[in-house]
């Protein structure tokens, strides 16, 4: 098996080039957003010079161009996660707006009070405050699997969970916070025995592993093309097709009807009937461009490319006396979440941000984990296909500096 070419790719990201406060920039938040590479910089600058136009609507070439593009994206976004039509690729502003679609479509038809959603304790909010919403609407109520010490997924606390009532299950396929891969193949086969039907938050999982929602038998799956090295602004609700022809529309207005008059108006099939208005058509095809790229790497090799670096920054970190990291699941991607006892989480994000190495802190939109560790915050590393093991080393130095400093 060919190892991944990271110098190559690392030759692809322009912004890997520059400074910061006149170090060489490490990128580890990869999680919260990915860099871009050329390819999709380029791609997208390619339609604003050479055809862009509305799509969908007009008679003249550009709008053809235009359109053809935007409708290839589809069809490769759509091959991409082996969806059977690329009619099943909805294109949403991200997954939050992807899961507010259907968290909307389920509470305006399948749901009466008393009615179950099934989530997770590895939710990001995204994943939890569209039920909430809907829970305080409708007076359906939400059930949450738990997790362990090591935030693995609590399978057998799930089949308890599912009931008479439940409705649909709600969970993510990589956890943002811990890293936690769920084991979403058991998850959703479970769903099914009892006629459930399952989405899937794929944010944090597409970047890092192939995903194929025929053989995970996912009804639903979401994810932003932002951190899958694409632009931000867009992002895909998979559906299956009859599935998404059963939901009512989303919003209102042009590009998503047959007919309109005063009296009535009929709504195209999906995805057109979910994509009211002017679509983000240069950051479609931006994520279209960002598929491409994707496709072009070898999945086996990239997987072990992080998991490499995984395994080398959980022991590099180690070292660091007074360190305590979070979440060590058996299936993990390549996320590291930490505290230090010497420093709060954000003076370390400052601390290490002056060595040019670029880290988050905080809850990370995943409020209930933090609540679960008894933590209000943790540092986040998190890799993506451009990083190096003498990132991570630039990282440990530099944690090792804040421990100077507050120690
Ligand atoms: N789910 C997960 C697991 C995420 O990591 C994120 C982004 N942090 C989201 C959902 C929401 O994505 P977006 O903000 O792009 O809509």
């Amino acid at each position: 098996e060919a190892a991944l070419n990271v110098d190559r790719i690392r030759r692809d990201f322009p912004i890997l080039d520059r400074e910061v406060y006149g170090r060489p920039l490490v990128y580890l938040d990869n999680a919260a957003s990915a860099q871009k590479p050329r390819q999709v910089i380029q791609a997208m600058n390619d339609v604003m010079e050479g055809c862009y136009s509305n799509v969908h609507r007009g008679v003249h070439k550009l709008s053809q161009e235009s359109t053809d593009l935007y409708e290839g994206a589809r069809e490769r976004i759509a091959g991409f996660i082996n969806a059977d039509s690329a009619d099943e690729i909805v294109f949403t502003r991200g997954a939050t707006e992807a899961i507010n679609l259907v968290a909307n479509g389920f509470g305006q038809t399948r749901l009466q009070p008393g009615d179950e959603i099934v989530i997770s304790w590895l939710e990001h909010h995204s994943n939890i405050v569209p039920w909430q919403l809907l829970r305080d609407r409708l007076g359906i109520e939400i059930k949450v699997v738990p997790i362990d010490e090591q935030g693995n997924f609590l399978f057998e606390d799930y089949l308890q969970l599912l009931g008479p009532r439940t409705k649909l299950v709600a969970v993510t396929h990589v956890s943002n916070a811990l890293g936690t891969v769920t084991p979403l193949p058991e998850i959703i086969s479970a769903a099914h025995e009892r006629d459930v039907p399952v989405l899937v938050d794929g944010c944090q999982a597409v970047p890092h592993m192939k995903v194929d929602v025929q053989a995970l038998g996912a009804d639903f799956y979401a994810f932003s093309g932002h951190k899958l090295y694409g632009p931000t602004g867009i992002g895909v609700l998979y559906g299956r097709k009859d599935l998404l022809n059963s939901l009512p529309p989303y919003q209102g207005g042009g590009e998503m009807i047959s007919s309109v008059t005063f009296e009535r108006t009929t709504f195209k099939q999906a995805p057109h009937r979910f994509e009211a208005g002017t679509p983000a058509i240069v950051e479609a095809i931006g994520l279209g461009a960002a598929v491409d790229y994707m496709n072009a790497l070898d999945f086996e090799a990239l997987a072990a490319h992080e998991q490499a670096l995984l395994t080398y920054a959980e022991n590099r970190l180690s070292e660091i006396e007074g360190l305590t990291i979070f979440g060590q699941a058996r299936n993990k991607a390549a996320i590291v979440s930490f505290t230090l006892d010497a420093a709060h989480p954000h003076d370390i994000g400052t601390i290490v941000d002056r060595a040019g190495v670029a880290i988050r802190a905080g809850h990370h939109c995943a409020q209930p984990i933090m609540d679960r560790y008894g933590v209000a915050a943790t540092v986040r590393a998190s890799f993506g296909l451009y990083n190096t093991r003498a990132e991570i080393d630039t990282l440990t130095d530099a944690l090792h500096q804040v421990k100077e400093l507050f120690g």
